[in-house]
């Protein structure tokens, strides 16, 4: 066949590898790897001592689309706050999975705050932060213990700021034995993987089930994370949670983010993701949520809130109506997901543009279910409207916003409303 006839290849994510993991709590279930959609994650940074707040800012990050919502207990006042959070949640209605962050004293809270153990729905272990010497084990061995007594799922978490250092120590020397040692950096990957693959089978063998055990090994560089994941996908088929660890402030934290969990997640690696980004000052947490969901929207494998394509505007447009449209739409359609989840099924799937002219305007919102071509410099003031790919209307005058908006949602209403 001539080369140039061959059909282009589509691109699309590989299949799923790992199995799937189960976290219940109450009558409740969510499924995580195996065929699960990926799922989105956050962590508050409230002082999970502070009930309220914490059951607040949870709350926030659950509308903004988390799934699961970590807490720091790192003390006996957090652990005592726990199953408070979890009754203010239940109040508000909120049934997001709370999972409870340990280091260094889990083994003691799990223990002595039954209640803190039972109300949360899943444990993050850091194998790096169980305790020295002879105590790991046994310290490590008491969180798993809870872990099957309460029936909860856990997150075996290694990280690499806080790696099992005897275990680096003894891949080290190891290494130092090779004919041909490896690079340093080579070592940390396997002391990383190791870690978290060897806490997973010594926490099955104490009868945590492999469906109740999900898998990270986070780092903060781009290269290093992509690596790490494929060795630890080819090696085992726990469920994998993905992040980069401290990705950073605003610009630079999003695009490390997104370029290193793109790549996995494109060859089927990851079954949750968390975006660890540092708020800027006055930033809304949620960010890091709206940043997951995004990467995951934009490859294709989830939809969480209508997407609005806006052209980036150019010499041709020399006012910024269109670019304070396209802002407009976008919060709006944001702000009313909410209810709009309930209320309209599959609404996120709805796409919207809006173009600044007549040069690929039409065009584009012709690709869209619903979209706007403003006025470019010199054009006549008038904003054709296009409805599945028909030009339906044309808006003119000083209230195209509140017009479009309308139209907007009639249509959600005809197209997702309940009697369709
Ligand atoms: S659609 Fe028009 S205004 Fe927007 S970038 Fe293209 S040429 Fe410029």
């Amino acid at each position: 066949m001539n080369p140039s006839e061959a059909a282009i290849a589509m691109a699309a994510p590989l299949a799923r590898r790992s199995r799937q993991a189960r976290i219940v709590w109450g009558s409740s279930v969510v499924t995580v790897g195996g065929d699960a959609p990926v799922r989105v994650q956050s962590m508050t940074n409230t002082d999970t001592v502070d009930a309220i707040a914490t059951a607040i800012q949870v709350r926030q990050l659950a509308q903004a689309g988390s799934e699961f919502v970590r807490i720091t207990v790192n003390t006996p006042e957090a652990a005592a706050a726990v199953p408070y959070i979890r009754e203010q949640l239940d109040r508000m209605g909120e049934s997001v999975p709370l999972v409870g962050d340990f280091h260094y004293n889990g083994h003691r809270l799990l223990t002595d705050f039954p209640d803190c153990a039972q109300a949360l729905s899943k444990y993050r272990i850091n194998p790096g932060n169980v305790g020295k010497g002879d105590k790991r084990d046994k310290q490590f061995g008491q969180m798993i213990e809870a872990a099957v007594r309460w029936d909860k799922a856990v997150r075996i978490g290694v990280n690499w700021g806080s790696l099992d250092q005897e275990l680096l120590a003894e891949l080290m020397d190891a290494n130092g034995r090779r004919s041909q040692p490896w690079d340093a950096r080579q070592v940390m990957y396997e002391a990383l993987i190791t870690s978290a693959i060897e806490s997973a089978r010594r926490a099955e063998e104490m009868g945590l089930k492999g469906e109740q055990i999900i898998l990270s090994c986070k780092v903060s560089g781009v290269q290093d994370l992509i690596a790490v994941y494929r060795e630890l996908s080819r090696r085992c088929d726990y469920a994998l949670h993905l992040g980069l660890t401290e990705a950073g402030m605003g610009t630079k934290g999003i695009v490390a983010s997104t370029a290193a969990l793109s790549v996995l997640l494109q060859e089927g690696i990851g079954d949750t993701i968390r975006v660890s980004l540092t708020p800027q000052p006055g930033e809304a947490r949620t960010q890091e949520v709206v940043v997951a969901a995004e990467i995951l929207q934009s490859l294709g494998l989830r939809a969480f809130v209508p997407s609005v394509t806006a052209c980036p505007g150019c010499g041709r447009t020399t006012s910024t109506t269109f670019q304070e449209l396209a802002k407009q739409i976008d919060d709006y359609l944001r702000a009313q997901m909410p209810v709009w989840r309930e209320r309209y099924p599959g609404v996120e799937r709805l796409k919207v543009a809006v173009m600044g002219c007549i040069v690929n305007g039409p065009g584009e919102s012709k690709h869209a279910d619903i979209g706007i071509s403003l006025p470019g410099t010199g054009e006549a003031p008038a904003a054709p409207v296009f409805i599945d790919g028909e030009k339906a209307m044309t808006l003119r005058g000083d209230n195209i916003v509140g017009e479009f908006q309308a139209i907007v949602d009639g249509y959600i209403d005809r197209r997702f409303g309940a009697n369709m």
